[in-house]
């Protein structure tokens, strides 16, 4: 073997061992199929064995205003790196949602949504992905393939589109509540657009506003011929990462893994020209979400939360638009 190929050998394999050195942890590939169908078959486990509370009877739980005693942890008292933002999350965040029987094919199937875990055995979501449920029992599902059944509403708020969970577990890791950001604030969403599962998007507050929404707008209300009137006025933050359906009801986590909103809807905004075939003459997609401000309403905090009031942003009106409710 010559000198230069003896050479080139060396420096391949001195790098190859500081690359094993340096390894960071394996990363787990998700299965969307894999998922969906450990969901369903936990799922239907569960409605045959009889413990589970029907969709009726959690439907009228949504009447509990709260608050509700919770025991919350301390954000990181440290700036995160976005992977350690993510490596936090992903313990927190759940998939959330009931099954259907499908007209096609007579199967069960899986409509869901996002939630995030803010004690041992407590799950936030939106009100309507609670609201909308038609007979089967609703589930939360872990990023570790664990699936629980909801066993009691804690406190909601249909106004705001939150609801407050009790699942039949105490394993689940809290993520930390937050204040609500600043605008230009760094922002992440762990969610699941589209049967996407655990999909990890980076943007910044845009703006804090107020807006004509309501939990009645929401979902299959409106499939089902349900108003689409103004709802009651509703503080809004609006932020730069990207979500969709099914996104519905996902943490947007600060640089210190702390929850500051609760993701809601996705609406496509455009601006139009009288003049032209065209009359579309500019799109933008723009994601609003509800303040943690109002989920911390919801909530008598108890044991490690630092409860200092944020500061409070003002917005202005919202002109019209078409919106679409992000999930599930
Ligand atoms: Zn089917």
């Amino acid at each position: 073997m010559s000198l230069r190929l003896l050479t080139i050998a060396s420096i391949w394999l001195t790098t190859f061992s500081l690359a094993i050195a340096h390894a960071a942890p394996p990363i787990a590939d998700i299965d969307d199929r894999g998922v969906h169908s450990a969901f369903q078959r936990a799922m239907v486990e569960q409605m045959d064995s009889g413990e589970t509370i029907s969709a009726a009877d959690l439907s009228e739980q949504l009447d509990r205003t709260g608050p509700a005693a919770i025991e919350l942890v301390a954000p990181s008292s440290q700036r995160l790196t976005p992977p350690q933002v993510y490596d936090r999350a992903q313990r927190s965040v759940v998939l959330i949602g009931s099954l259907y029987k499908c007209e096609n094919c007579d199967q069960w199937h899986a409509g869901l949504g996002s939630g995030f875990a803010i004690a041992p055995s407590v799950v936030v979501t939106n009100y309507h992905v609670v609201q909308s449920r038609n007979g089967t029992p609703l589930g939360v599902h872990t990023i570790d393939g664990k699936t629980y059944y909801v066993a009691e509403v804690l406190a909601a708020d249909a106004k705001e589109d939150l609801a407050i969970l009790r699942v039949d577990t105490d394993k689940l890791s809290a993520i930390a509540v937050g204040h609500d950001a600043p605008i230009g604030a760094d922002v992440f969403v762990l969610s699941h657009p589209v049967n996407r599962f655990f999909t990890f998007t980076r943007g910044m507050i845009s703006r804090y506003m107020l807006s004509h929404e309501s939990a009645v707008q929401h979902g299959d209300s409106e499939k089902n011929g349900g108003s689409k009137a103004p709802g009651p006025r509703v503080r809004r933050v609006a932020l730069t990462a990207n979500y969709s359906k099914g996104s519905s009801g996902a943490p947007l986590i600060d640089d210190h893994g702390a929850v500051v909103g609760v993701a809601c809807r996705r609406t496509q905004v455009a601006a139009r020209d009288s003049k032209g075939p065209d009359k579309t003459v500019g799109t933008m997609n723009f994601h609003s979400c509800i303040p943690v401000s109002a989920l911390r309403r919801l909530i008598t905090p108890t044991g490690h939360d630092t409860a200092t009031a944020a500061p409070s942003a003002s917005g202005a009106t919202t002109g019209a638009d078409t919106g679409e409710n992000a999930g599930p």
